[in-house]
């Protein structure tokens, strides 16, 4: 590789040194792009990446309103501090997914995060676990941060359903509104500047929509008055590794949004 074709697009605010930061892309399977010409503006050149469409959705899901008689000790989830809502979430039995989990999986890295990445369920070995993202699309995940500069440390990660669905199977509806108070008080105790919705599941409820996930990429909607992307599952990348280029797409914009904001 020429010292030229060493200049690969690199996020503004992305603090790894360049040699690292390949490697991550290429764990992420994405190979860069080069210049051809000086006068190019890398990371456009690199990602081709469109201008954020704000769309126009409903200002938030509806809020789902579970019983508070219905909730473990009787508590009332919208107003619960961290500690009580993880306990509350370790006890739930609202749904049908605590007779089969091994332990429910509630969040990892920092409840001060800028950014909120909100994925759809835990999976087998997050649920032998307790963490979400563990795994080969946790690795990914991993990945796809460093290659923005980010890790574990400095995002928010959860799901929408806290315990696992027993043979990966897609979550049921009604156990996605026996869920969401948790995942609404989760939001409102972070109050991250930015959620990324990852994958069909969390777009989909999120957005109360049913439309394709590669038509939500790529627009800034708002959720509750919090700027959110979408953008595609880990998981759904390592069964269909062609995407990971729009996945990078998305990521910049990210970056991008983060850097401004
Ligand atoms: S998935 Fe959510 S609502 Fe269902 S039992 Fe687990 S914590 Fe409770």
């Amino acid at each position: 590789m020429s010292s030229r074709d060493s200049s690969i697009a690199k996020p503004q605010g992305c603090t790894l040194d360049e040699t690292t930061r390949v490697e991550y892309l290429q764990a992420m399977g994405i190979q860069p792009w080069y210049s051809r010409h000086e006068s190019d503006d890398l990371t456009e050149t690199h990602a081709q990446v469109a201008e954020p469409v704000v769309a126009e959705v409903s200002e938030s899901a509806e809020v789902l309103k579970i019983e508070p008689d219905l909730l473990p000790g009787k508590i009332d989830i919208s107003t619960c501090d961290w500690p009580t809502l993880e306990q509350q979430v370790s006890h739930c039995q609202l749904c049908e997914l605590h007779q089969t989990r091994t332990q429910t999986v509630f969040d990892v890295g920092n409840r001060n995060a800028d950014l909120m990445l909100i994925g759809e369920a835990p999976g087998e070995e997050e649920d032998i676990k307790g963490d979400p993202f563990v795994g080969s699309a946790g690795h990914l995940l991993d990945a796809m941060m460093q290659a923005i500069g980010l890790d574990r440390q400095n995002v928010y990660i959860t799901n929408v359903l806290k315990c696992h669905p027993p043979a990966n199977r897609k979550p049921h509806t009604s156990e996605i509104v026996c869920c969401d108070p948790y995942l609404q008080q989760q939001i409102k105790l972070v109050q991250p500047k930015l959620i990324l919705a990852l994958g069909r599941v969390a777009a989909h409820h999120l957005l109360l929509t049913q439309d394709k996930l590669g038509s939500l990429r790529q627009k800034q909607y708002t959720y509750n008055g919090i700027p959110l992307y979408v953008s595609y599952h880990p998981a759904y990348l390592l069964r269909k590794p062609i995407e990971k280029r729009k996945s990078w797409q998305d990521l910049l914009e990210v970056r991008r949004f983060l850097n401004n904001n």
